[in-house]
C-alpha cells in the first residue's frame, strides 16, 4: 500500500455493456441481477472491489459480494437519508470519495477510494454501484462516463424489472384474492350446513389452512357462570399446546389474549416487533409457548363470546391481510354457534312436545278404556232391559238413555280418531268387501234418524261400480256415517241422496289397475254461508249456520272424513247454498277385487253371515267387573250358550283344570293375573295336554295395535267393548274354524 495516485484503467466499455445486456436479460429479480453482477461483470472492474445497493422502503440494501467473503466496508445498508445519498440525488452523477475528502463515516477504515455511481429511474434514485480501494486512485472523465453507462444499462433492465415484478405481485394478488373467494365461500357453507360444531371447526381449519399458515388453530369459549368466567378450547390444533384441546380454564380478564379481544371487541395482531409492547402495555400475560406471530379475532354469540386464533412459531409473521381472513372466520363461527344453540332449543322443545304427545297418547288409551266400560254397561243393559216387558214411558225413557250413550260414544269415537289423525297414526285395514252392502248396512242405522224427521234417503249405485273391491269397508262406512249423518242432522225438510258412480278421468288407463269412485251426499237442508264454507274441514268448527245450536256435534267429524278420504287416495269437496242445501263430493281410489278373492265375500255368503248362530257352546268368560260380567252372560246366554264366569285370570286357571270349554272370553285389564298373563299359563299347560282352546279377547282398549298385540300373546281373536253379538258371533266363528280344536266343536258351530 503506497499513497501514490493511480490512474483508474480504461475500462473495455463496449465489450462490458454487450456482456451486461445480454446477461442481465435472463435475470427475474434483483438478488438474480446482483448475482449477475458479481459474478460477470465486476470482477472486469478489478482493481476496485465493486458493490450493489438497491434501494428499499427505508434503506439502500446492499447486495454483497456472494463469491467473496472479504468485507471490505462495514457498511451493511445506508438509510435513505444518509449523507452520500443526499450527494449523490443532488449532483445527479457519479461521486467519489478520496484521501481529502473523506466523510467520517467512511474514515476508520483502511479504504482509500470510494466511488458511488447512481443507478436512476429517471430522476428516481433506485440503485447505486460502489467501487472501492485500499489505493488511492484518480479517476477520468472517460472511466466515469464509463461507469454512467454500465449504470444506466444495469438501471434499464431494473425499470423493467420492477415492471415483472409488479406484475407477478399482482399475479399473486389476484390468485390469493381468488382462493380467499372460494375459501370465504366454503367456510360460509360450512357454518351453515355442518350441523356438529367439533366437525365444523375441523373443517374451518383445513380451509385456512389452505390461505395462510394456520397448523396452530385454536377456538376458544368464554363460559360465564355463577362461580366465575372460565375459558374453554373446544378445538385447539397445536404443535406445542396441544393439551388444551377440550380444556377449561378460569379466565382472567387482565391477562388472557382472548379476554382481551372480548374486551376490545376486535381482532389482535401480536408480531416480534409488537409483541412485548403490545403484552406490556396492556397487562397481558399469555399461557402456552410464546409464538412468533399470534393472530385472534373475537366472535359473539347469545350472552357470550369466544376466539379464533391462529398462532406461528417459525418465521411466519401474519398479515394486515390475514387478519381480515381471520376475523371473517370468527363472524362465521360465531353465526354458526347461534344457529346451533337456537337448534338445540328447538330440538328440547321438540323432545318435550313428544314427550307431551306420548303422554297424552297414554292418557288417551286409558281414557278411552275406562270410558268404554261404563258405556259398555249401559248400552248393553239398557238393550237388555229393553227387550223385557217394561211399560211403554220406561221403554221411551230407556231408550232415550239409549240414544244418549250411543252418542256419547260416537263422540269418544270422534275425539280418538281425530288424536289418531293428529298423530298421523290412521291406518287402513285393507280386505274384499262388498260396497253396496256397506253402504246399506251405514243407511240401515241412518234411516232410524231421517225417519224420525221424516226425511228421504236415496240411494243410487251405478251398474258400472264393482261388487267387489279392496279396501278398509270401516273406513268408507265411517266417512259415509259421518257425511250422510250430517245431511241428515242440518236438513229439516226433503231428502238426503246419496250417489255413487266411476269417476272417469284421464288417468284411469288401461294400465292403472284401480278404479276410482265418486260419491254424492246432497242434502236440502239448511246450507252453509260461502264465507263459512272454508272452514268446515277444519278441526273443532260448527260454521254458524242459521240453527247450529241445536244441532249435536265436535266439528271433528268432517276433519276425520276428509283425512280417511286422502288416506283412500281421493279428495272431498263441498257445494252448498244456504238455505237451498249442499252436496259432498268425494272420491276414493280403490284396487279391484279379483273374482276369486271376492268370492269369499260372495253377497249370499255375506247375508247369511249375518244369520249364523253357534248353538251349545260351552264357554269360560274370564271378566272382572261385574257390569260386564253380568251382561257378557245374558248376552252369551240368550245365544243358548253355557257360560261359566272366572271372575279372574288365577280362577280361570283353576276352572281349566277341571273342566274342558270350546271358548274363553278374556277380558284383558284384570287383577291378578291380566289376560296376556293368563293367555301365556293357559298356552304353556296346553302344550302338555295337547289340546287347544281358542281365546278371544274381549276389551276395551280400542286403541291401535291392540288387536296386534292380543293375537301376538297367543289369543285367536279380538273383540272391543261394548259388545255386539254380530260381531261376536262372526269372530267366534271364524276363529272355531281356523283352529283345529280337540272334539269337533266346528260341527256344533252351524251356519
Ligand atoms: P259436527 O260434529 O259439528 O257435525 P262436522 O265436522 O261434521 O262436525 O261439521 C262441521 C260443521 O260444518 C257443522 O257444525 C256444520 O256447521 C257444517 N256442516 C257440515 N255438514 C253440513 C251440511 N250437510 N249442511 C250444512 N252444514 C253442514
Amino acid at each position: 500500500m503506497t499513497n501514490k495516485a493511480y490512474t483508474a484503467p480504461k475500462l473495455p466499455i463496449m465489450e462490458l455493456v454487450r456482456e451486461l445486456t445480454i446477461g442481465q436479460r435472463a435475470t427475474d429479480n434483483i438478488e438474480q441481477l446482483a448475482t449477475f453482477l458479481h459474478r460477470t461483470i465486476f470482477r472486469k472492474l478489478r482493481p476496485f472491489s465493486t458493490e450493489i445497493y438497491f434501494a428499499g422502503e427505508e434503506n439502500f440494501e446492499l447486495f454483497q459480494n456472494p463469491f467473496s467473503d472479504e468485507s471490505q466496508n462495514n457498511l451493511l445498508g445506508m438509510p435513505i437519508n444518509h449523507v452520500v445519498l443526499d450527494e449523490i440525488s443532488s449532483s445527479g452523477s457519479a461521486v467519489f470519495y478520496t484521501k481529502q475528502n473523506i466523510p467520517s463515516f467512511l474514515s476508520n477504515s483502511e479504504i482509500k477510494t470510494h466511488l458511488f455511481v447512481p443507478i436512476k429511474d429517471d430522476a428516481d434514485l433506485i440503485a447505486l454501484l460502489y467501487l472501492c480501494s485500499f489505493d488511492h486512485f484518480v479517476f477520468s472523465e472517460n472511466f466515469l462516463n464509463s461507469m454512467e453507462t454500465l449504470a444506466a444499462v444495469i438501471g434499464s433492465r431494473l425499470k423493467s424489472m420492477g415492471s415483472i415484478l409488479q406484475l407477478t405481485q399482482s399475479m399473486r394478488d389476484l390468485e390469493y384474492s381468488e382462493k380467499l373467494r372460494t375459501a370465504l365461500y366454503e367456510i360460509s357453507e360450512q357454518a351453515q350446513s355442518t350441523p356438529d360444531l367439533g366437525d365444523l371447526y375441523e373443517k374451518i381449519h383445513k380451509t385456512i389452512n389452505r390461505l395462510i399458515h394456520a397448523r396452530n388453530f385454536y377456538i376458544a369459549l368464554v363460559d360465564n357462570r355463577d362461580d366465575g368466567c372460565f375459558i374453554k378450547f373446544p378445538y385447539y390444533i397445536d404443535h406445542y399446546d396441544s393439551h388444551f384441546q377440550g380444556m377449561e380454564i378460569k379466565l382472567e380478564e387482565e391477562t388472557s389474549l382472548t379476554g382481551y379481544l372480548a374486551k376490545h371487541k376486535e381482532p389482535l395482531l401480536l408480531t416480534p416487533q409488537n409483541y412485548t409492547e403490545t403484552c406490556k402495555t396492556h397487562n397481558l400475560k399469555p399461557i402456552g409457548k410464546k409464538p412468533h406471530s399470534w393472530l385472534g379475532a373475537p366472535f359473539y354469540f347469545q350472552n357470550s363470546c369466544g376466539a379464533v386464533v391462529v398462532q406461528s412459531y417459525n418465521r411466519v409473521i401474519y398479515s394486515r391481510k390475514d387478519k381480515e381472513l381471520i376475523a371473517y372466520v370468527a363472524r362465521h363461527v360465531g353465526n354458526a354457534i347461534n344457529r346451533q344453540m337456537a337448534f338445540d332449543e328447538l330440538r328440547k322443545a321438540k323432545e318435550r312436545a313428544e314427550v307431551a304427545e306420548r303422554n297424552k297418547s297414554t292418557f288417551l288409551a286409558n281414557m278411552s278404556h275406562e270410558i268404554r266400560t261404563p258405556m259398555n254397561g249401559i248400552l248393553g243393559l239398557t238393550n237388555l232391559v229393553l227387550q223385557s216387558d217394561i211399560s211403554v214411558q220406561h221403554k221411551t225413557y230407556l231408550k232415550m238413555v239409549h240414544s244418549s250413550a250411543n252418542r256419547l260414544l260416537k263422540l269418544i269415537n270422534d275425539i280418538l280418531d281425530f288424536s289418531k289423525i293428529e298423530a298421523g297414526k290412521i291406518e287402513l285395514e285393507i280386505a274384499p268387501f262388498n260396497l253396496r252392502d256397506t253402504v246399506a248396512d251405514t243407511l240401515e242405522i241412518l234411516a232410524i234418524g231421517a225417519a224420525q224427521k221424516n226425511i228421504e234417503l236415496h240411494f243410487d249405485i251405478k251398474n258400472d261400480v264393482p261388487r267387489y273391491l279392496l279396501g278398509d269397508a270401516g273406513k268408507v262406512n265411517q266417512i259415509l256415517m259421518n257425511l250422510i249423518g250430517n245431511g241428515i242432522k242440518f236438513t229439516d225438510t226433503g231428502s238426503v241422496t246419496i250417489k255413487i258412480y266411476k269417476h272417469t278421468p284421464e288417468i284411469n288407463d288401461a294400465n292403472n289397475p284401480n278404479i276410482i269412485l265418486a260419491f254424492e251426499i246432497q242434502d236440502t237442508g239448511i246450507g252453509i254461508f260461502e264465507e263459512k264454507i272454508g272452514d268446515v274441514f277444519k278441526a273443532f268448527n260448527q260454521v254458524g249456520t242459521t240453527r247450529d245450536s241445536n244441532n249435536s256435534g265436535t266439528g271433528l267429524g268432517l276433519v276425520i272424513a276428509k283425512e280417511l278420504i286422502e288416506k283412500m287416495g281421493g279428495e272431498v269437496t263441498v257445494d252448498s247454498t244456504p238455505g237451498r242445501g249442499s252436496t259432498f263430493y268425494f272420491t276414493i281410489e280403490f284396487p279391484i277385487c279379483s273374482d276369486k278373492t271376492g268370492k269369499s265375500l260372495t253377497p249370499s255368503n255375506h247375508n247369511e253371515r249375518n244369520k249364523t248362530t253357534c248353538t251349545s257352546l260351552n264357554v269360560l268368560l274370564v271378566e272382572d267387573e261385574l257390569i260386564n260380567k253380568t251382561l257378557a252372560t245374558i248376552v252369551l246366554e240368550r245365544e243358548g250358550w253355557t257360560v261359566r264366569v272366572a271372575d279372574d285370570g288365577i280362577q280361570a286357571l283353576e276352572i281349566l283344570e277341571q273342566e274342558l270349554f270350546d271358548l274363553i272370553l278374556m277380558d284383558i285389564q284384570m287383577p291378578k293375573l291380566n289376560g296376556y298373563q293368563t293367555t301365556a299359563a293357559i298356552r304353556e299347560r296346553e302344550k302338555l295336554s295337547g289340546m287347544t282352546t281358542p281365546i278371544i279377547a274381549m276389551t276395551a282398549y280400542a286403541v291401535k295395535g291392540d288387536r296386534e298385540k292380543c293375537l301376538a300373546s297367543g289369543m285367536d281373536g279380538y273383540i272391543s267393548k261394548p259388545i255386539d253379538t254380530k260381531k261376536l258371533c262372526c269372530e267366534i266363528q271364524s276363529v272355531i274354524r281356523s283352529i283345529p280344536t280337540s272334539d269337533n266343536s266346528i260341527d256344533r258351530c252351524k251356519n
